[in-house]
């Protein structure tokens, strides 16, 4: 097997594989209110298109596939499509990220189908606020989706809260409280200001080590826990049941040094870098035929194209993204 190793020797051994752009929520730092210019469903990557590429990743070394969007439980045909890479031996984690919004109907499916965990995302614990920041009323429903997905054993069930200053940073220690009894892992994940997230202005970036104090003013000291090769830093208030993670794209150094993953579009191109729009078209050439060999080595050029970071201002001055035009539910966050 010849690993994926990239021009900064770093193996990429995780894909982020977004299955679709649409969305039933419209998340203000995400998506604009009147979506996107969705893609034609003849633009979309065909599950099976999709497996090819997972396939050849998988025979590279990758054992990691998070499922994303857009939000993944709108696509039809999901539960077949987990089974489908399910059965990929070499795949040990296999994840999905959602809203939830969906969730409580599907997460026994999902678990049957042989999807390993979720990642739910949930900025606010106020039923008002979450109308805001998605413009979408839907709370309860997804508060429930947390309730089956812990019933399920989708575990560890993390919830993703995106950090912003002015609208939830009142909520941090509430978030971090939900870890004291229940072992979910909260992770609190810098604003990235791409995309429809420029209207956010620097001031309500918080970053992670913000966060991190404004939990140990209320808890005391955190104990680190060791986490693997995910881009949290994990931790514990001490004797919580769960964990809290902090996702730190804009304030950490490292971040990009660490970085072992590379994601694939709904229309099938491989994006190397988040942060770059440089991204390699995969379903024009699977379309005519590639072979498996063409595919694996036309991904192994992508990856050498991984830049060694995305060029983003750390910290507040954070700005290079501004002008980046894509949107997160494009890329799949
Ligand atoms: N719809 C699903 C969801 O919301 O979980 C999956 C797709 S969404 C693009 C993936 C993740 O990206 C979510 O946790 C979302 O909160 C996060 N995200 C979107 N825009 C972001 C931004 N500008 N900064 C930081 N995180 C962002
Ligand atoms: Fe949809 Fe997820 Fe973007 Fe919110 S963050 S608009 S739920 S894709």
């Amino acid at each position: 097997m010849k690993a994926l190793i990239d021009s900064y020797s770093r193996q990429i051994r995780y894909v982020r594989v977004s299955v679709t752009d649409r969305c039933n929520l419209r998340c203000r730092y995400c998506m604009p209110e009147e979506g996107v210019d969705w893609l034609e469903h003849d633009s979309i990557m065909h599950y099976e298109e999709l497996l090819r590429v997972i396939t050849s990743f998988a025979s590279s070394g990758v054992e990691k596939i998070r499922i994303t969007g857009g939000e993944p439980l709108v696509r039809k045909g999901l539960c077949d499509f987990i089974k489908c890479i399910r059965r990929i031996e070499s795949i040990k984690d296999l994840s999905l990220t959602t809203n939830g919004v969906l969730l409580t109907q599907m997460a026994q499916e999902l678990r049957h189908s042989g999807l390993d965990r979720v990642n739910i995302s949930l900025d606010t614990l106020d039923r008002d606020k979450f109308a805001y920041i998605t413009r979408v009323d839907a709370f309860e429903k997804v508060y429930r989706g947390i309730q089956s997905a812990l019933e399920e054993h989708l575990a560890p069930v993390k919830i993703n809260v995106v950090a912003i200053k002015g609208f939830n940073d009142d909520e941090i220690p509430a978030f971090a409280s939900l870890t004291l009894e229940t072992p979910l892992e909260v992770r609190f994940i810098e604003l990235m200001p791409m995309g429809c997230a420029a209207r956010f202005g620097p001031l309500n970036i918080i970053q992670a080590h913000e966060i991190r104090q404004i939990i140990e003013d209320r808890f005391g000291a955190l104990d680190p826990v060791e986490y693997g090769l995910g881009p949290a830093k994990v931790y514990r208030i001490p004797g919580a049941a769960g964990k809290i993670g902090l996702i730190d794209p804009l304030s950490e150094r490292s971040f990009c040094s660490r970085c072992n993953r590379v994601r694939i579009t709904a229309d099938g191109h491989l994006r190397p870098c988040l942060f770059s729009t440089e991204q390699i078209d995969l379903l024009g050439p699977l379309r005519q035929g590639i072979s498996d060999q063409e595919l694996a080595e036309l991904i192994e050029k992508g990856v050498l194209t991984k830049p060694s970071s995305g060029g983003i201002c750390k910290g507040r001055d954070a700005c290079a993204l501004q002008s980046c035009a894509s949107q997160m539910s494009e890329i799949g966050g």
